[in-house]
Parts: structure tokens; C-alpha cells; sequence
């Protein structure tokens, strides 16, 4: 017998939400348990903010199977699309609305993505590691700290990034964050041979990631929050900051036109990428704190104050990936790729 959470998006304004529920099923000898073997499911919907009561079942459907570090071997975590009865994508289905835009001609410029995502630990009302009144000492040694003093909840942190390992997540590294009780992963582009950051892979697991986090702080009672701007004063928003590079940006002949064209066409849709970034995005984007003021766009080489980076090793080879700071940490994946990849294209 083997455990298969099916794990989705629900429809919860403004920002969608994750959940899961478990099946039971048996594998076949010699069939490995994939997103084709494992059956449909059905949820529901008037439960989850998708449908009403009196026609509420939606459909589940497994589209990236990933090994269950939790439940251990043999046990399975699978990310699934939401369908209507007649296998229509949902409306909240934002993951067929990026596959139409990749179909539509995205896929051919080779886009690979890496997300940054930040999020604050908190236990009860306060993030962690804080005094119960007041506050902790200013920002300024927290970042990439070391010592209990400094960091707070690395155990967590540790156990994360191991289970994204344990179940084939491209993880790509961690750290601590500007604001105490605040950390980082990144998941996608790795450059490990044979290893595909295309946005649908990426995006499916970042959402892995983040419920795996969910799920581990349940053990450790502590909550992950992904909201932009978790503490109101003078303390680091969380960003998603989105990490984007196709073919042209990555061959060294074409490769600074070609990132200088994409940033040109990202400062002319900025209003529209802004509505798509995330819920209370302007509590984040103030100006201050690492970041640009949300009605403007600035774009530099190495420069944290702008909208998009371009980062120094970059500018140095000449090709590479640019980097979109604007994204809230409450962001959707598919959502901020699509609406990228919609600019870079011309779609
Ligand atoms: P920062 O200095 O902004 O904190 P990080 O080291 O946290 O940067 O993250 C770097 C990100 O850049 C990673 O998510 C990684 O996947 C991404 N990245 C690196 N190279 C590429 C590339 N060619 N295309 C897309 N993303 C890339
Ligand atoms: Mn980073
Ligand atoms: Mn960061
Ligand atoms: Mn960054």
C-alpha cells in the first residue's frame, strides 16, 4: 500500500492557498507510481472557496509526482491541477493558464526560472526568536547569521531543506534573512547536467516546497508566513524575488541585448506585472529596505534598490539571467512566470 497526499491550489482571494488530502492506493509490480498511473480524485469545492453546495465536486488531477520525505519510502506527494466535472481546467487553475501561455510560443525561447523564496517563522503572534514584549535589537546582524542569538528556527530550516532533497525538489540553496526569525530557499535553475528549469517543473516545485514547509512546522509549532510585509515598521518585507533567463539571455553573443530588450519590455507592462505580484505588494514595496517604490521602475547592474538586477557576474560575462525583484513572497509561481514570460514574448 502506498500514501499519495494529492496537494492543490483551493480559491481563497486574494491570495490562493494549499490543500491536501491523502489516498490509499497500490502500485503495480513494476509500475512506478507517476502522475499517469495515479487516479483522478475528486474534492469538495464548496469547501475551498471553488464551487457552491449544491454542485460542489471538483476534479484532481496529479500532474508531478514527487517521493514523500515525510511519510518515507514508498509514499508519495503529488501537486494536482483543478478541473470542472467536464475536465475543464477551474477558474483558479492558474497552472493550465501558464501551459497556454508556454504552448503559445513561451516554450520555444527555452525560459528557465529560479525563485527565491522568502517567508518569516512565527510561533503564536510573534516571529520567532522574538521577545514576547517588544521588539528584538535593529536589523543589521541577522542576515546570514550564525548563533542562537541570531538565528532562530534552523532546526526547522534544516529538516526543509532536507526533505526537499529527499523528494527530488530543485532546491538551490538557503539562508538566513535581514529580519530575525526570517529565512530564504531558492528552488530551480542549478545548472546540474540534465536537469530541466523550465517554468512548469519549477513552479510545481516551489509549491512543493512551500507545503512541505507548512507540513514540517506543524511538527516543530512553528507557522511559515508568506505575507509581503510580516512586520509593520522598519523591518525587511519578504520578496519572491524571480530569477529569469531564456536562450538568447544566456548565449554570450546575444546575451546583453537580449536582457536589455526583456527589461525594456518589463518597464512597459510594470503596472499590469504589479497587479499579478502578489496581494498588499505595496506594504513591501516602499522604496526602503532592499527595495524599488512600487509606482516606479528602476532597473541597474547589482543595484538591490531596483526593480529588475541584472547581477554583476552577469553584466561581467555578458549573458546570463536577470532578476525581477518586484514579486511579493505571497506570489503565485505560475502566475508571476506566465505574466514574464506573456511581456518577454509579446503574447
Ligand atoms: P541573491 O543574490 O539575489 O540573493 P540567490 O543566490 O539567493 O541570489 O539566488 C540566485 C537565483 O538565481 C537562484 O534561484 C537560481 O536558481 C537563479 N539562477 C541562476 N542562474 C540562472 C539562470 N541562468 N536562469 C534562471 N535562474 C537562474
Ligand atoms: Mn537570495
Ligand atoms: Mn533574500
Ligand atoms: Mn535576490
Amino acid at each position: 500500500m502506498n500514501i499519495v497526499e494529492y496537494i492543490w491550489m483551493d480559491g481563497a482571494q486574494p491570495t490562493q492557498k494549499l490543500r491536501s488530502k491523502a489516498r490509499i492506493v497500490s502500485a503495480e509490480k513494476g509500475q512506478p507510481i507517476s502522475p499517469e498511473t495515479l487516479p483522478e480524485w475528486s474534492f469538495d469545492g464548496s469547501s475551498t472557496y471553488q464551487a457552491t453546495g449544491h454542485d460542489s465536486d471538483l476534479l484532481l488531477h496529479p500532474v508531478r509526482v514527487f517521493p514523500d520525505p515525510v511519510r518515507g519510502a514508498g509514499n508519495y506527494l503529488a501537486i494536482c491541477e483543478v478541473n470542472n466535472p467536464d475536465g475543464t481546467p477551474h477558474d483558479s487553475n492558474t497552472r493550465a493558464k501558464l501551459r497556454k501561455v508556454l504552448d503559445a510560443g513561451a516554450a520555444k525561447i527555452d525560459p528557465w526560472f529560479g525563485i527565491e523564496q522568502e517567508y518569516a517563522l512565527f510561533k503564536g503572534r510573534s516571529p520567532l526568536g522574538w521577545p514576547d514584549n517588544g521588539y528584538p535589537a535593529p536589523q543589521g546582524p541577522f542576515y546570514c547569521g550564525v548563533g542562537s542569538d541570531e538565528v532562530f528556527g534552523r532546526d526547522l530550516i534544516e529538516a526543509h531543506t532536507k526533505a526537499c532533497i529527499a523528494a527530488g525538489i530543485m532546491i538551490y540553496g538557503i539562508n538566513a534573512e535581514v529580519m530575525p526569525g526570517q529565512w530564504e530557499f531558492q528552488i530551480g535553475y542549478r545548472g546540474f547536467e540534465g536537469e530541466s528549469a523550465d517554468p512548469l517543473t519549477v513552479c510545481d516545485h516551489l509549491w512543493a516546497a512551500r507545503w512541505l514547509l507548512y507540513r514540517l512546522g506543524e511538527d516543530f509549532g512553528v507557522n511559515a508566513t508568506l505575507h509581503p510585509k510580516p512586520v509593520k515598521g522598519d523591518w525587511n518585507g519578504s520578496g519572491a524575488h524571480t530569477n529569469f533567463s531564456s536562450r538568447a539571455t544566456r548565449d554570450p553573443k546575444t546575451g546583453m541585448a537580449a536582457m536589455e530588450e526583456a527589461i525594456k519590455k518589463l518597464e512597459k507592462n510594470h503596472a499590469r506585472h504589479i497587479e499579478h505580484y502578489g496581494a498588499s505588494l505595496g506594504e513591501r514595496l516602499t522604496g526602503h529596505h532592499e527595495t524599488c517604490n512600487i509606482n516606479e521602475f528602476r532597473s541597474g547592474v547589482a543595484n538591490r534598490g531596483a526593480s529588475i538586477r541584472i547581477p554583476r557576474p552577469v553584466a561581467k560575462r555578458g549573458c546570463g539571467y536577470i532578476e525581477d525583484r518586484r514579486p511579493g513572497a505571497n506570489m503565485d509561481p505560475y502566475v508571476v512566470c506566465r505574466e514574464i514570460l506573456k511581456t518577454v514574448c509579446d503574447l
